[in-house]
């Protein structure tokens, strides 16, 4: 017989780490103070069923002790319940039957007396699972039920159940119960089975069961079969592809000094040896959680990169769960971690020490030796002008020579604005056409240009006399070939630093490194970056 079966808890007084509800359903039956619904609400394995079959029990128990709070487990009632043969005990998997037909038949022998005990108990488990129709119909039996009927719902997801259904029932949040009581129960269960084991391996079974005893005891089986009776941590950490605790210091040890060889090297070797990556994700969650308490208590400085870093494993783990693709995920967690290396432990960076290594050769400038002739000044102008797009500062050489508005200074004229919301957003899309006495010819797509109200043109004029312009007049044609505007500028802009963002991380120690480890092809093509400034 499974160990998770066979050590059921019979009784409220076997119940482990869920004392609030136990006291809370121990005074129900006491004061005989019922409702007619009760929701056993909490993660899977954390006993919902369990204690819904309990309460049963201690409701049509025949020699129920009031004071102790306890069924006695010899009556017939309590014989049939622990046997699942009770009459009066109604079973439903709501996962399985959730069409309005299960569900009016069901509540058709609500109305018959208890065959067998006082109460007739309805335990729907995974109720959230019902139809809409189905919710209805058992809201009607809700409102105006007979007083010998009592449902027990068990749910993982509460927020799927209507209000109308909550509002009518009691309902208990069960807890993960805590490592400690796991611990001293399976130590319980060994003593009981004449099973062996040392300490590790009983604090592996722990973290493995994540707060669920149904699990302890289920990994505990697996484990006992696999080691023969003789737990050992080696045996178990095989079995479960659980690493020492320690790897995760060393793995984040790694990260911490940016020391991207040992932590590839540290990513294969988990790789080699088929580790579970979830609970590597909730190692490292557990170990930045802790990071960034410990820096809260001490009044550190700031553990922006530490709060970056745990939203990389958090999301990753929400990923693995959605793509099934732990691995990939985790990697990509870490790796994600690498580039974003803090370094001056203040500020976050975009550019680890890794990526600034590489940069992209300067472009030299042409020497100065003689005057340069007439020939050059476009090249120079030329790189002057890539220059200023790159680095779009403002400086104060360059407000002269936007004194007259011309369609090429609409450019750097448009950065000086103070235009906000729509009016930013219509006129960083057009070009100036040409000016004329004091009207703009302004052109571009009939998207924006359509769109541009007489109060945009009013903004555009007013922050142009704020900048000391003339209130010129507006005029706007639409055109599918405005070309030269500011938000095209910022395009070619970002375009430019997305590509040298690329190509250093192509040449980044990093990826040369994944790549001669994994042999894998890096194609530049393939490569997305996400940008968070658009
Ligand atoms: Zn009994």
């Amino acid at each position: 017989m499974a160990l998770a079966n066979k050590y059921r808890p019979k009784s409220f007084s076997e119940v482990i780490g869920q004392d609030n509800a136990v006291i809370a359903l121990r005074n129900i039956i006491k004061n005989q103070n019922f409702h007619n619904g009760y929701i056993f609400s909490g993660t899977r394995g954390v006993g919902k069923t369990t204690l819904g079959r309990l309460f049963a029990k201690a409701l049509n128990c025949s020699n129920y002790d009031l004071e102790k709070g306890e069924t006695c487990n010899v009556c017939a009632n309590c014989e049939a319940i622990q046997n699942n043969s009770h009459l009066d005990l109604i079973e439903i998997d709501a996962a399985s039957r959730t069409g309005v037909d299960d569900m009016r038949e069901l509540l058709d022998s609500v109305q018959y007396r208890p065959s067998q005990g006082k109460y007739k108990v309805y335990l729907i488990d995974e109720v959230h699972m019902l139809s809409m129709q189905s919710f209805n119909a058992l809201l009607k039996t809700l409102e105006e039920p007979p007083n010998h009927v009592i449902f027990i719902m068990a749910t993982t997801e509460t927020h799927k159940i209507p209000k109308t259904i909550i509002s009518r029932c009691l309902q208990f949040n069960l807890k993960l119960v805590s490592d400690e009581l796991i611990k001293e129960n399976i130590k319980k269960v060994f003593k009981e089975e004449n099973v062996k084991s040392d300490e590790k391996s009983l604090d592996l079974l722990v973290e493995l069961a994540k707060g669920s005893v149904r699990d302890s005891l289920t990994l505990s089986d697996q484990a006992i079969s696999h080691c023969d009776g003789n737990l050992d941590e080696e045996s178990i950490s095989k079995l479960h592809g659980v690493l020492d605790l320690s790897s995760t210091t060393k793995l984040f040890d790694s990260i911490f000094k940016n020391e991207a060889d040992k932590v590839v090297e540290e990513l294969k070797r988990y790789q080699s040896l088929d580790v579970n990556y979830e609970i590597l994700f909730d190692r490292a969650l557990s170990f930045l959680h802790q990071k960034i308490m410990e820096m809260a208590l001490s009044h550190e400085t700031s553990s922006q990169s530490l709060n970056l870093y745990y939203q990389f494993f958090s999301n990753g783990l929400v990923d693995a769960k959605q793509t099934g693709k732990t691995r990939d995920c985790f990697d990509i967690a870490v790796l994600r971690c690498l580039t974003f290396i803090n370094s001056d432990s203040t500020e976050v960076k975009k550019k680890s020490k890794l990526v600034e290594k590489i940069k992209p050769t300067p472009v030299e400038k042409p020497a100065k030796t003689e005057e340069p002739k007439a020939i050059e000044e476009p090249l120079i102008q030329k790189q002057e002008e890539d220059k200023e797009i790159l680095n779009p500062k403002k400086d104060t050489n360059k407000t002269e020579n936007l004194k007259n508005l011309t369609p090429t200074n609409w450019l750097n004229v448009f950065d000086l604005l103070d235009l906000t919301g729509p009016s930013r957003a219509f006129f960083s899309n057009l070009q100036i056409e040409k000016v004329e006495e004091n009207t703009i010819f302004f052109k571009g797509a009939d998207m924006f240009a359509d769109r541009i109200n007489k109060e945009n043109i009013q903004s555009l004029i007013d922050s142009l006399v704020r900048l000391g312009y003339e209130e010129y007049h507006v005029e706007i044609e639409s055109s599918d070939s405005a070309k030269n505007t500011p938000s095209s500028k910022w395009a070619k802009k970002r375009a430019e630093e997305i590509k040298i963002f690329k190509e250093e991380i192509i040449s980044s120690d990093l990826l040369v490194k994944l790549k001669n480890d994994f042999g894998e092809n890096i194609d530049a093509s393939k490569i997305t970056v996400i940008d968070h400034e658009e």
